[in-house]
């Protein structure tokens, strides 16, 4: 398939991306969707708020998503999208294949669709009061409006009001 023009490129797998491919492989698009595998929610122990999937973990929720797109024929690359180019037909999109590092891939698609998500930035005096500041970014997160409210989340002088 690697020559074949796509409809859209979707480049990230995440919450985002997956649900954007499972839309359009159900509308019966050719929809690659290429993902790094670094989601933002990574180092969270479990989705909340999420209606009827609350508790599921992260990579549990990615993995249906995935079995969702690829059920309904859309196609899923694990690797990282390294440059894009307006191309005749829309676009290239150049890859570096996750597990193949030095085999770089090149799609065609019309359509592009950038869903890459966040990188979170802690602030200084967290990450080095933090002995897991991935920790801290899940309580700051996803975990402070529920499960530590009330509770100091890194050390005696970084407090997080809960309101
Ligand atoms: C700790 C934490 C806990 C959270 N918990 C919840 C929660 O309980 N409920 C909730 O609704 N929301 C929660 N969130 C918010 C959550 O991050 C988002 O709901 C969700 O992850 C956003 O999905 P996304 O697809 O936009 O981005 P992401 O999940 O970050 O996915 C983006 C994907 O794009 C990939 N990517 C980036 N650049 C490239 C590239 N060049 N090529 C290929 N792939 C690329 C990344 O590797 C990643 O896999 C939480 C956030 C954090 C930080």
């Amino acid at each position: 398939m690697e020559d074949e023009l796509r409809d859209v490129v979707v480049v990230g797998g995440g919450a985002a991306g997956l649900s954007a491919g499972l839309m359009l492989a159900r509308a019966r698009r050719r929809v690659t969707v290429v993902d790094a595998g670094a989601p933002r929610n990574a180092p969270a122990e479990a989705v909340h708020a999420l209606l009827a999937l609350d508790g599921v973990s992260p990579a549990e929720l990615l993995a249906r998503g995935r079995a969702e797109v690829t059920g309904y024929g859309g196609e899923i690359i694990a690797g990282e999208v390294s440059d894009v180019a307006a191309a005749p037909e829309g676009f290239a999109i150049k890859i570096k294949k996750i597990k193949m590092r030095t085999n770089e891939g090149e799609l065609r698609a019309r359509r592009l669709l950038i869903t890459t998500g966040l990188d979170d930035e802690l602030p200084a005096q967290v990450s080095a009061a933090s002995a897991d500041g991935a920790r801290v970014a899940a309580q700051i997160n996803a975990d402070l409006v529920f499960e530590d409210t009330d509770r100091a989340v890194a050390s005696r002088r970084v407090r997080y009001p809960t309101r």
